[in-house]
C-alpha cells in the first residue's frame, strides 16, 4: 500500500514538473530579474551635493554615488534643440531655453523614443509607445510604479499610460488602474483631503475646497477601489484581478514586511504631494528658505522610503522577478519654487528611498540579477553656489544640518545635462552609450538610451545596438 502510494506521489511530482516546464514561458529568464528607476524630478548635481552637505556635511556621501556607472545625462525633448556642451560651457543662460518638460523625458527613458512636450507615450500620429513596464509584463515580470506627487501625474503616467496630454487626469488615471498590468500603483491625489492631511469632511463650512476625483481615475472608479471592485485582467487568465487599496500611513507601514496582496494600489490621504506642498500657519511668512524640517510633517502619509519598501514587498514575490519606477516628484516642486530647504526635505526622502532598494538587494537578490539606476528627468531652477552668474560656482559648505550656500536662477527646468546612476547586471552597458563629452560633467548619455540598453538587455541581444521600432 506504501509504496503504491509513493508512486502515485512521485507520478503527481512529475506531471506537476512538466506542467510548470510548459507553461512558464522560455523568456521568463530575461535578465536583469529585476530592473528598478529612480527618478528625482528636476534633481540636478547641486540639488544631490546640496543633500549630501545638509545630511552629511560633505559631498559624495549618497549610496548611489558609491555605484559603479556613475554619468550625465542629456534630457531634451523634440521641442528642444539639442544640447550643445561648447554654448553650455561659454554662455550661462544658454541651459534656460528649450528644458523638456517630465512628460516628454519620462516618455523618453520609458520608451526610447523622443517625443514633444506634454506627450504621454503616444508618437506624432497619436500612436502608442511600448514601455519598459510592458516589456517587463510580456517577460512574465511584475511591474509598478511608485510617486511622491499624483500617482497620475507626468512621471508615473508616461510609465504606464498613453496620452496626447499629460494633463488629461482622469483618463490616464484610468488607464492605469483599469486597464494596466501593473501589480503595483503608489501615489498622491487622494479626493478626501488637502494638501496638510486634513479631511475635507472636517473642515469649515466657508472653505470652498471641492471634492477632485481627477487623478484616481473619476468618481466612479474611486467608488469601485473602496469596493474593492476596481482593476482589470492583469495577469492574463481572462478574470479580472482587483486591486486592493490602502490609504493610512499605518496601513502603508504594516505591509511593509510579510504576506501581501497581489494588486496594491496606495493612496496616502493627502492631496498634491505627500509633504512638500503642506503650510504652516505659524511660519508661513517665513517658511520659504528656512531650515529643513522645521514645518511639522503631516503624521498620516507615508515617506516614499516605506513606500518603496511596501512596493517590492509586492513585487519581489514574483519568481520571474520585476520592474519598479520610483518618482521623487516633489524635488521639482521644491525647485520650481526655489524652496532651499524643502527640495532638501524632498531630496532625503528620495536618498532613503534608493538605499531601502540596495538593503533589500543585499537581503533578497544580488547584483547579479538587478540592475538599479538613479537619475533625474531634467534639473529644475537652475541650481548653483553663490555668485554664478556668469562664472559657475560652487556651493558653499556650511556643516552638516546646515543649509548650503545656494543660489537659484530660474523658476522652471533647465537643458543642464543631469545625473546617471546604475550598479548591477547590465549596468556597464550604459558606458558604450556614454559618447558625447561635457566641459563639466566629463561624458554623457542621452534620456532615450535607458529604455534602449532595458529593451537591449531583455532581447537577450545584448552588446548589438537596438534600433527601437515605433509601434
Ligand atoms: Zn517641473
Amino acid at each position: 500500500m506504501n509504496s503504491l502510494k509513493q508512486s502515485g506521489a512521485a507520478f503527481f511530482q512529475i506531471i506537476l514538473i512538466l506542467f510548470t516546464y510548459l507553461f512558464i514561458p522560455a523568456s521568463t529568464n530575461a535578465a536583469p530579474k529585476n530592473i528598478v528607476i529612480f527618478i528625482s524630478d528636476g534633481c540636478g548635481f547641486f540639488h544631490v551635493d546640496a543633500t549630501s552637505m545638509y545630511q552629511y556635511g560633505e559631498t559624495g556621501r549618497q549610496v548611489y554615488e558609491q555605484f559603479p556607472v556613475k554619468l550625465a545625462m542629456s534630457t531634451y525633448s523634440e521641442d528642444g534643440h539639442g544640447y550643445d556642451a561648447e554654448k553650455a560651457a561659454s554662455d550661462f543662460d544658454y541651459v534656460k531655453k528649450k528644458a523638456t518638460d517630465s512628460a516628454a523625458s519620462a516618455t523618453a527613458i520609458s520608451t526610447g523614443v523622443k517625443v514633444k512636450d506634454h506627450v504621454v507615450a503616444v508618437d506624432e500620429d497619436g500612436k502608442p509607445l511600448e514601455h519598459i513596464s510592458q516589456r517587463a509584463e510580456e517577460l512574465g515580470k511584475s511591474t509598478g510604479v511608485v510617486t511622491s506627487v499624483q500617482l497620475s501625474h507626468a512621471t508615473p503616467a508616461c510609465f504606464v499610460a498613453h496620452n496626447k496630454s499629460r494633463k488629461k487626469y482622469e483618463e490616464i488615471s484610468r488607464e492605469m488602474i483599469l486597464h494596466s498590468g501593473l501589480e503595483v500603483i503608489m501615489g498622491c491625489g487622494h479626493p478626501f483631503f488637502d494638501n496638510n492631511g486634513v479631511s475635507l469632511s472636517e473642515k469649515s463650512p466657508d472653505d470652498s475646497t471641492e471634492t477632485d476625483f481627477s487623478f484616481v481615475g473619476g468618481e466612479e472608479t474611486w467608488d469601485k477601489l473602496i469596493e474593492g471592485t476596481a482593476g482589470g485582467d492583469a495577469d492574463g487568465d481572462g478574470d479580472p484581478d482587483y486591486w486592493k487599496l490602502i490609504q493610512s500611513g499605518d496601513e502603508f507601514r504594516s505591509l511593509m514586511t510579510g504576506d501581501t496582496p497581489d494588486r496594491l494600489i496606495g493612496i496616502p490621504q493627502v492631496f498634491h504631494t505627500l509633504q512638500q506642498a503642506r503650510t504652516d500657519e505659524r511660519e508661513k511668512e517665513e517658511y520659504q528658505d528656512g531650515s529643513p524640517f522645521t514645518v511639522p510633517f503631516i503624521e498620516t502619509v507615508p515617506t516614499l522610503a516605506e513606500m518603496t519598501a511596501v512596493a517590492v514587498n509586492v513585487l519581489d514575490n514574483n519568481k520571474n522577478g520585476f520592474f519598479l519606477m520610483v518618482e521623487g516628484g516633489a524635488v521639482d516642486w521644491a525647485g520650481h519654487n526655489n524652496q532651499s530647504d524643502r527640495l532638501i526635505e524632498e531630496q532625503i526622502d528620495f536618498n532613503r528611498s534608493v538605499e531601502v532598494m540596495v538593503d533589500w538587494v543585499y537581503g533578497h537578490s544580488d547584483w547579479d540579477e538587478t540592475l538599479i539606476i538613479v537619475t533625474a528627468d531634467h534639473e529644475t531652477g537652475y541650481l548653483t553656489g553663490e555668485n554664478s552668474d556668469p562664472e559657475l560656482q560652487p556651493l558653499t559648505n556650511h556643516g552638516q544640518g546646515e543649509l548650503p550656500g545656494m543660489e537659484w536662477h530660474s523658476d522652471n527646468h533647465t537643458n543642464s545635462l543631469v545625473p546617471f546612476y546604475a550598479r548591477g547586471d547590465g549596468s556597464e552597458l550604459f558606458m558604450g552609450r556614454a559618447v558625447n563629452t561635457d566641459a563639466i560633467r566629463s561624458i554623457y548619455i542621452d534620456n532615450s538610451d535607458i529604455a534602449g540598453v532595458i529593451f537591449e538587455l531583455w532581447s537577450g541581444k545584448s552588446g548589438e545596438a537596438t534600433i527601437l521600432e515605433k509601434q
